[in-house]
């Protein structure tokens, strides 16, 4: 650098501020990278949209000064903007600014000593290999970080091989499946209870460039956390004041948006309205800095309208000294749809729609209670088809199957509401019917097996049923009160059947 100076050369300078802007260039960096101030760094020398990304350590020297703590760093880089040229890049962090000098190496300069000695000063570890696996430069980091004693002398024009075994494992089969390692693309590998970033980079086809970067592990934390955030299937979210800060793509996704959309918008724009109460006050504990874990399952509402349940999982935590909310979103839209089939499954019968067996029970046990403490009547009508044996013998199973489905539905057209109409079992019905006289029962009774004596069924001739009429009494059971029942259908059917008999 000072024999640059004394020939009248001076190396290109440019002046970053933290964000990425150069404020300033000296001339020699115009000459070299043209009118380039006010522009983003990464944008203007590497054409690149973001800062260094995927390439924290080699593209930006900000972030890897950042990163190590220290206030310079020197490493070796390729610019998009002078394709051909390698470039040396010392960059200094002065205040709130970081100056970079650029020293450009032509690449085919390799052989010249002073090239080597550059690359003995990079804070990476550097092997370079000729095309046919032979070394030729090892650079002094690249001993150390392998604890090589030997003379770097000794290794050159050997096989990389000689190398092996002073190497961790990952990186000797990085070396063995050379041809599988990516150019210019960041590979961690664990090494000495930390990590080391390795880089290969093809040098005009005729030399292959190797470096190791030692990565600090709260480095690669920082960077496993953002990864995780960005690929997890859980939806993560931060809101302040009830509007999203951070969204992460997953919850976007969930929300059939993209995250630009949600940041700075209200969390309640997603908020089913009946569920926007909950929302509310687990904001409200937020901002009162209540320290608690909320799990609480809501709807809400996507970008195209649909709706979703899903599960929130929130706690508070302060977020540039405001009280904020973090959290995760599962959706289990799914879930809920197998759960509520699982529910009628077991309530419901399946070929009629109707009460099932087990819930009449239920009903039945329930207003047996009601009726010892309130002396409400009620009354439990059963029937059962009349030679339906003959429907299925005739017609075939299917057509069975379809008369059923159509009994259920006049006998539904004839009761109210507050009826409890259950399948009991194959062509036997249960309704229980609450009354205020006895004869309302019978009345509800006739009506029905008038009805379906008179009702057009699809396919067979003619259809009647038999019913057994039974009245809760003092001390009744379930099972007494079923009995009878029963036996009054029984009578029914031994009578003739198409007709209604009532127990005493
Ligand atoms: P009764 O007048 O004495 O009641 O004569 P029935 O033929 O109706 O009486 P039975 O109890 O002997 O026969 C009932 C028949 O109902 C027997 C069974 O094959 C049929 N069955 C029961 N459940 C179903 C069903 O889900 N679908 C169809 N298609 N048939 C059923
Ligand atoms: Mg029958
Ligand atoms: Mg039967």
């Amino acid at each position: 650098m000072e024999s640059n100076k004394k020939n009248g050369y001076e190396l290109p300078l440019i002046i970053i501020d933290k964000d990425y802007n150069i404020t300033d260039i000296n001339q020699k960096a115009e000459e070299i990278y043209g009118n380039i101030k006010g522009n983003k760094c990464y944008r203007a020398l590497n054409n690149y949209q973001s800062p260094c990304y995927e390439e924290t350590s080699f593209v930006c020297p900000i972030n890897v000064i950042n990163q190590s703590g220290n206030s310079q760093y020197t490493g070796l880089y390729t610019f998009n903007r002078i394709p051909s040229e390698y470039v040396l890049v010392t960059a200094k962090k002065k205040g709130d600014l970081y100056v970079q000098k650029h020293r450009i190496l032509s690449r085919n300069n390799f052989d010249i000593p002073d090239f080597k000695k550059i690359l003995d000063f990079l804070a990476e570890g550097i092997v370079i290999l000729n095309e046919k696996g032979k070394i030729k430069f090892i650079n002094k980091k690249f001993m150390e970080i392998f604890s090589i004693t030997e003379d770097p002398d000794l290794f050159l024009d050997k096989d990389i091989s000689y190398l092996k075994n002073q190497m961790p494992e990952g990186i000797r089969e990085m070396f063995s499946k050379s041809d599988g390692i990516k150019s210019d693309e960041e590979y961690p590998v664990h090494y000495n209870n930390s990590y080391l970033i390795v880089k290969k980079t093809n040098l005009e086809g005729k030399y292959t460039l190797w470096s190791f970067l030692e990565r600090k592990e709260t480095d690669l934390s920082d960077e496993i956390f953002r990864v995780l955030l960005e690929t997890t299937p859980v939806g993560i979210f931060l809101q302040c004041s009830g509007r999203f800060m951070y969204v992460n793509p997953t919850l976007a996704s969930i929300l059939e948006t993209f995250p630009g959309n949600l940041i700075g918008s209200s969390i309640y724009n997603f908020v089913h309205p009946e569920d926007r109460k909950t929302v509310e006050m687990i904001a409200k504990k937020r901002e009162k800095g209540e320290r608690s874990t909320e799990k609480y399952v809501i709807r809400v509402i996507t970008e195209k309208n649909k709706i979703k349940w899903v599960e929130i999982t929130s706690e508070t935590i302060i977020f540039r000294g405001k009280n904020c909310g973090i959290g995760s979103v599962v959706d289990i839209t799914e879930r809920k749809k197998l759960e509520e089939n699982l529910r009628r499954l077991a309530t419901v019968d399946q070929l009629t729609g109707i009460y099932n067996r087990y819930s009449f029970e239920k009903f039945l046990e329930k207003e047996i209670e009601r009726a010892e403490r309130y002396g409400e009547n009620f009354a439990l009508i059963m029937f059962d088809i009349d030679n339906f044996k003959q429907i299925n013998d005739i017609y075939g199973h299917q057509v069975g199957d379809k008369v059923l489905e159509e009994v259920v539905n006049v006998v539904k057209n004839h009761i109210r509401k507050s009826d409890i109409f259950a399948r009991w079992g194959g062509e036997e019905f249960m309704i229980l019917v609450p009354i205020k006289e006895k004869s309302d029962a019978y009345k509800i009774a006739e009506k029905i097996r008038k009805n379906i004596q008179n009702f057009n069924f699809d396919k067979i001739d003619r259809l009647t049923v038999s019913l057994g009429i039974s009245f809760y009494k003092n001390g009744d059971s379930m099972k007494s009160m079923i009995r009878r029942a029963d036996t009054a259908l029984y009578e029914a059917k031994r009578t003739g059947k198409n007709k209604t008999v009532v127990a005493d």
